[in-house]
């Protein structure tokens, strides 16, 4: 049996033809992997309202259902509304809740979207509307045993959104590695946050990285979520550090190797990339699953 991946790209995104979201990085990456042959790929079922309301006021989450958010909302999140726009994020909510099961049932799980972590409680932001990674864990919580959390988020923006729907849970532990000068300009606090100035390379990253993870293993989680957004490459248009794709590999590997030794469920969104061209942030995106291949085998 070949270890199933869930996408959302057969939920189509409507966007005007001068909107600056790479939304074809999603198809790209789920192509490279289907062309390795080492996975199988099913369409996310969308999330239903009520498991994302678990972290979503029901306001905020019925006005989006029904396009009746106002403007400014709408532009804070940066897509205009659609029907199409419901149904995928829906299918990435879903399809990171997918991972998590596979991830309970098989030791890791993964979807090829996800990692929306700019999302609040109330209010969406920055190409985010809801928190899938605050949703599972907050549904994992609820239906098994399991109560300590780590959200790992090593995308180059900080994870706000979750680092504020959990400021008061000290049941989930937050950890943003992000570059300082980046969106959002307003920070919140994670639990753990290492800052880097602009210009950052591999070898420094790495090695805050590795002194960053190590209060995570302490933390003793019993599940670990991974945003593993690859906007730190050097080709991002908006990242501002300048990764390589081996630099981003042993970022993955040293996230992998620590969870492999605590033995916990594992699961994998995909967050941020911007690079131009695109093909650079799919193929970072993913060696990300190669990596968790060869980390964790089949
Ligand atoms: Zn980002």
């Amino acid at each position: 049996m070949m270890r199933r991946l869930f996408y959302t790209d057969h939920q189509v995104l409507p966007l005007p033809p001068e909107h600056r979201f790479p939304i074809t990085k999603y198809r790209i990456l789920r192509e490279l992997l289907e062309r390795d042959g080492y996975f199988s790929f099913e369409p996310g079922p969308p999330a239903d309202v009520k498991t994302i309301e678990l972290v979503h006021e029901r306001e905020y989450v019925e006005a989006f259902m029904n396009g009746t958010l106002s403007a400014a909302a709408m532009r804070k999140i940066g897509f205009p509304w659609s029907e199409g726009l419901v149904k995928r994020t829906l299918a990435s909510v879903g399809s990171t809740l997918a991972a998590t099961r596979e991830a309970l049932a098989t030791g890791w799980g993964g979807t090829l979207a996800g990692g929306t972590h700019h999302a609040f409680a109330a209010e969406g932001s920055g190409y985010c509307v809801f928190n899938d990674i605050a949703v599972a864990a907050r549904w994992v919580q609820a239906g098994s045993e399991i109560k300590r959390v780590a959200a790992v988020d090593l995308d180059v923006h900080q994870g706000d959104g979750t680092a504020h729907i959990f400021r008061d849970d000290p049941s989930v532990l937050t950890l943003s590695v992000h570059c300082k000068a980046n969106f959002p300009l307003r920070k919140q606090q994670s639990r753990l946050d290492a800052e880097l100035e602009a210009g950052v390379g591999d070898k420094e990253y790495l090695s805050v990285l590795g002194k960053t993870l190590r209060s995570v293993w302490e933390f003793d989680p019993e599940i670990v979520f991974y945003q593993s957004g690859v906007d730190g490459l050097a080709s991002d248009r908006l990242g501002r550090l300048k990764l390589t794709h081996d630099g981003l590999r042993e970022r993955d590997r040293m996230v992998m190797r620590g969870v492999k030794e605590l033995g916990v469920p594992f699961v994998i969104t995909i967050g941020g990339g911007y690079s131009d061209p695109i093909e650079l942030t799919s193929e970072a995106h993913a060696n990300t699953f190669r990596v968790a291949r060869e980390v964790f085998g089949e």
